[in-house]
């Protein structure tokens, strides 16, 4: 047992003192909705809570119930979630949305077993789900709180390790007080928001110092003891931003990923990978990764005219490093494709279809299907693109940031 019963429930009643005192008026805060506590607890995972509240906001007025998020398209749940990363989270949302309709009649369960097969719902969320919404004496315990509880008790064993993480959900149960734990959980979540930082903690306002074992100790700065993970692996790639011309002047050209793995059916620049040397850019020089990514161009139906470095930019996911190094081409339409892609009657026929639609925005701005090989190995959807349809497509941080900087935005 860590800590005697007065170190306990000193904890617990100072704790809930000072939440009732200092807790911040939070959106996901003014209701008791599960559906809400669900949503803003899947946004706030490795996200800031001041990052998440307008996408919070945002989500629920185009969302506002269940059936409402199972039942809309996925491009426009992705494109709500844009700019949040970790996008599998948004998918993983409205599948479960959607799990709810069909198993619980449109209702979150006040059930663990039921809460926790729901997907994307690991045991914090179950936890912050049940606790938060329905009041349930059941531990939510992220990172947050694992802090707290290893400077507080004087924890030394490692938080990375699955059998600490199981004590520190024991313990954080045992230390509900009854009838409290929407509260107390919350709580515990704030004060290792607020207070109890990973950095510099802020132990003189702290409303449990006087028996902050970790503090007594002198060791808050050194706990909790977290083995280091792996470091995101380095990625180089070279992207493609092609002009469109004639009657694709003023467009991008953007292809969607496939429909599996990491950013799973998002929008972006056509890329390809590059040989990793350290220290500049993709590594490779500028003239043959040029060559190189105009015949990528070209096998998927592209044929394109190199016009030069634009910038480099760079984007980190959980466990990949993306350097990428962005070249700005001129499409040649119509010209003889290279590599057995699309035709350059088919070419012009695209053409064609803008100059008939006035080029509208939404006038499906896409190279037909058999437009080849993409340029990543991968059967791909292409579309030209305007600033306008930006709106309605949903593409990761990297190239929003790329293309709002080329469009101007
Ligand atoms: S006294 Fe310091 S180390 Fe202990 S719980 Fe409070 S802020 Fe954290």
């Amino acid at each position: 047992m860590r800590g005697n019963r007065e170190t306990r429930i000193f904890f617990s009643t100072e704790l809930l003192g000072w939440y009732e005192r200092s807790k911040r008026d939070l959106p996901w805060r003014r209701h008791r909705d599960p559906y809400y506590i669900w949503v803003s607890e899947i946004m706030l995972q490795q996200t800031r809570v001041d990052t998440v509240i307008p996408y919070f906001q945002r989500f629920i007025e185009r969302f506002p119930t269940i059936r409402d998020l199972a039942e809309a398209p996925e491009e426009d749940v992705l494109k709500c979630w844009e700019g949040l990363g970790y996008y599998s989270r948004a998918r993983n949302l409205q599948a479960a949305a959607r799990q709810v309709m069909e198993r619980h009649g449109g209702t979150v369960p006040d059930n663990k077993a039921e809460v926790s097969a729901l997907k994307g719902v690991g045991p914090y969320t179950t936890g912050a789900i049940l606790s938060i919404a329905f009041n349930r004496p059941e531990p939510a315990v992220d990172g947050n709180v694992m802090r707290v509880l290893s400077r507080y008790f004087l924890i030394e064993e490692d938080v990375a390790k699955v059998g600490t993480r199981t004590l520190m959900e024991e313990l954080a149960a045992e230390l509900i007080p009854e009838g409290r734990a929407s509260d107390f959980n919350q709580a515990l979540m704030e004060l290792g928001a607020l207070v109890c930082t990973p950095k510099s903690p802020q132990c003189l306002i702290c409303p449990v110092m006087a028996r902050c074992a970790g503090r007594l100790e002198g060791a808050e700065e050194r706990l909790p003891v977290k083995s280091k993970a792996k470091p995101p692996r380095p990625e180089y790639r070279l992207a493609a931003l092609v002009e469109g011309g004639g009657a694709l002047a003023g467009r991008v050209l953007v292809r969607r990923r496939p429909d599996t793995g990491l950013l799973a059916r998002m929008w972006e620049l056509p890329h390809i990978p590059a040989d990793a040397v350290p220290g500049e850019g993709a590594g490779l020089p500028d003239g043959p990764a040029m060559d190189r990514l105009a015949a990528a161009l070209a096998a998927a139906g592209v044929p394109a005219r190199p016009g030069g470095a634009l910038l480099n930019a760079e984007h980190t996911f959980s466990h990949i490093h993306w350097n990428l190094r962005v070249f700005r081409f001129d499409a040649e339409i119509p010209m003889q494709a290279a590599g057995g892609g699309v035709s350059p009657a088919a070419v012009a026929e695209t053409a064609a279809a803008y100059d008939a639609a006035g080029g509208a925005a939404d006038s499906a701005a896409r190279l037909p299907a058999n437009a080849g090989p993409a340029a990543d190995d991968t059967a791909a959807e292409y579309r030209w693109i305007t600033r306008e349809d930006m709106d309605n497509l949903a593409f990761p941080n990297v190239f929003l940031r790329i293309l709002n900087g080329y469009f101007g935005s």
